[in-house]
């Protein structure tokens, strides 16, 4: 991995040209990896673009030149067909290559932060991601590019700049060549005076080249300055902004505390007035430089046109190559200023270029086996903690200590305890969402570290507390799938409790879930509907472990027994384990653990841990008051 820098530093400090440099041709690596039709088609269209000016330069030269000498008519006319044949076919392949980049350009725009920043996030260590300083990574990454395109955004339009100087340079270079070897006539050949005034033309051009930079580095450093305020003003918009009316689940409480007066407030004060104070003083800014520029690009035209016209007029060629020359120099000089401009600005650029690759070569250090897990048909797969603990990154203390467990397989487990005893901690062990601080886990006796990460998790089947449906249709959430086997999707839906629900729906198994992508035949469902779909979902992967997490929370006590005495029937043959902390939907697991501050204290049937007179009988006889 490259040195990284203290992405603390400020966003406005400049990266040396070699760091910008090595930072570039990384970024190029990333993308030629994941678009390189992109890469072609965009150089290859800039090439074509920039390409197509010198065909009028060079054939209107040869035009003008046979009008300023022998005048031959038919001359006259084949250079007219030869201009106008090319310049069409030209064009036409100009445009062939323009709608190849646009359709490269979209889809690179479309997928390009899934692609790349989305597939990162699925694969860092879930500890990684569960850091808040990783999300915000990605968040700055983002909003950076998307306020004013620093990062990703700049470096595409760098490169497309690149592209189109290489060609002009390239270009010019070949239209100007002979400008340069071309002698002026002999009989002026020793005179100081004209190679005064020619060097002294092509050096102010030089000098114009080089400090034209100079002011989009002006302008770039406020573009900076403004928009790390401008981002700041990006959050408060969202938050105050349309983010305050667009949500439906907070529509009630903003209309009670009208949380649009003070929200308008807020975003009066913090954004609007600074933004425009600070507008004002950025477009000062900007107007100075690019008057600066044209200034200087003018200036530097002018010299050229000297420096030609003093050769022309000294006998080196004839009135038509004028024209011909004072471009090809024109575009030279105008290339190299635009290469100089890239750079200076990529200096700046290299900033946010490097938090993306400070993003992206976060490393994952959990360790992944790679042996697979066996395919049993009689499920016999068998789990045991052995003395885990587990003490989260940055935390003080363990959430889990000294914890033995061994699940029986086709058995039902119930993990009871109050918040905060480390119910969760241990699902997330056993789903290796974590790896143990102390002791291991095994699976059938081989700890599950060395098993292939994905084998390993396939044996889950998980209903979290936080599960997430998609707006797609209701047969492709339940297989996770596009496609999907129907039968099957309705028998889990109709052991899930929802039969008399999708009975109503007269688009079955293809009804939309959810109206944010289909406002017309999209459906609203309710938390519990919600629930039980995840559940049906759960039970189509079919896998030989079920994990209920407290997925019954938005259930009332009833609706929640109603289901895990089904999922109990159901479930017939697997192994499962259920999280609630209402006991009195766990108390037919075979088993009951109960957790208290990171340890198992108690285990045993509903009736013997009754009978202890324990932690689980205090917190039955607690809830049970309620429900009487
Ligand atoms: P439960 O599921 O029983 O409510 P958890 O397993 O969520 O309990 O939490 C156990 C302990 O671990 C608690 O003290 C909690 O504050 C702590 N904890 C949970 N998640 C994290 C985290 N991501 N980082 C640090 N501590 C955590």
């Amino acid at each position: 991995m490259e040195k990284t820098r203290d992405i603390s530093k400020n966003a406005q400090e400049r990266f040396s040209a070699r760091e910008t440099g090595k930072l570039y041709i990384r970024t190029f690596r990333l993308l030629w990896r994941h678009y390189p039709k992109y890469l072609l088609s965009t150089a290859f269209c800039k090439g074509s673009q920039t390409a197509s000016p010198y065909i009028t330069l060079y054939f209107s030269a040869r035009f003008l030149d046979e009008l300023a000498g022998a005048r031959r008519p038919e001359m006259l006319t084949r250079w007219v067909i030869l201009l106008l044949a090319v310049s069409a076919l030209f064009s036409l392949l100009a445009l062939i290559l323009y709608r190849w980049e646009k359709v490269e350009e979209h889809s690179f725009n479309m997928l390009h932060t899934k692609e790349i920043y989305g597939k990162k996030l699925l694969e860092i260590d879930f500890e990684k991601m569960d850091d808040p300083a990783t999300l915000d990574l990605l968040n700055q990454i983002e909003q950076s590019n998307d306020h004013m395109g620093n990062g990703m955004n700049t470096y595409i339009i760098h490169l497309e700049q690149l592209f189109r100087a290489i060609f002009q340079i390239g270009g010019g270079i070949l239209l100007s060549y002979s400008l340069f070897t071309r002698p002026v006539a002999e009989q002026y050949q020793g005179s100081i005076g004209l190679k005064l005034g020619m060097i002294g033309a092509a050096a102010v051009i030089l000098l114009t080249v080089l400090f034209r930079p100079f002011f989009s580095r002006r302008e770039r450093a406020d573009i900076l300055a403004y928009s790390e305020h401008g981002k700041a003003a990006n959050r408060h918009y969202w938050q105050y902004g349309v983010g305050l009316y667009d949500k439906t689940e907070s529509a009630l409480d903003m209309r009670i505390y009208r949380q649009d007066i003070y929200g308008d407030e807020e975003l009066k004060v913090f954004s609007i007035n600074e933004i425009e104070r600070r507008e004002m003083l950025f477009l000062r800014i900007q107007g100075f430089c690019r008057a600066g520029d044209a200034v200087l690009s003018h200036m530097m035209t002018g010299f050229i046109y000297l420096y030609v016209c003093l050769k022309a007029w000294f006998g080196a060629f004839g009135v038509g190559s004028v024209t011909q020359y004072v471009g090809a120099v024109n575009s030279i000089a105008n290339g190299a200023a635009a290469v100089l401009n890239v750079v200076e600005e990529a200096k700046t650029n290299a900033f946010f270029l490097q938090r993306i690759f400070q993003f992206l070569e976060i490393p994952n250090e959990m360790y992944r086996g790679s042996l697979t897990v066996e395919k049993r048909n009689d499920r016999d797969y068998e789990v045991e903690f052995q003395d885990v603990g587990f003490c989260y990154p940055n935390a003080s203390e363990y959430a889990l200590r000294h914890v033995n467990m061994k699940f029986k397989v086709g058995k039902r487990l119930a993990v009871v305890g109050q918040n905060g005893s480390g119910k969760t901690t241990f699902i997330k062990l056993l789903c290796r969402l974590y790896d143990p601080t102390e002791g291991k886990i095994l699976l059938n006796g081989i700890d599950i570290r060395k098993y292939d990460y994905q084998e390993y998790l396939s044996v889950f089947s998980v209903v979290f507390q936080d599960f997430r449906l998609l707006s797609l249709g209701l047969g492709q959430n339940v297989a996770a799938g596009a496609g999907y086997d129907a039968g099957l999707v309705r028998d889990c839906l109709e052991k899930a409790g929802l039969s008399e629900w999708l009975r109503k729906r007269p688009a079955g198994l293809e009804t939309k879930l959810y109206k944010d992508l289909y406002s017309e035949e999209g459906v609203e469902i309710s938390g519990g509907e919600e629930q039980k779909i995840a559940i049906a979902r759960s039970m189509y992967r079919n896998a030989p472990f079920v994990i209920l997490d407290e997925p019954t929370a938005a259930l009332d006590p009833v609706s929640e027994y109603e289901i895990y005495t089904r999922f109990n029937d159901i479930i017939t043959d697997c192994t499962a384990i259920y999280i609630s902390h209402r006991l009195s939907s766990c108390r037919f697991c075979d088993e009951i653990a109960v957790f208290h501050q990171g340890s198992v204290i108690e285990q045993g049937t509903h009736q013997a841990l009754l009978k202890k007179g324990g932690k689980y009988s205090e917190l039955w006889n607690a809830q049970a008051q309620y429900y009487i």
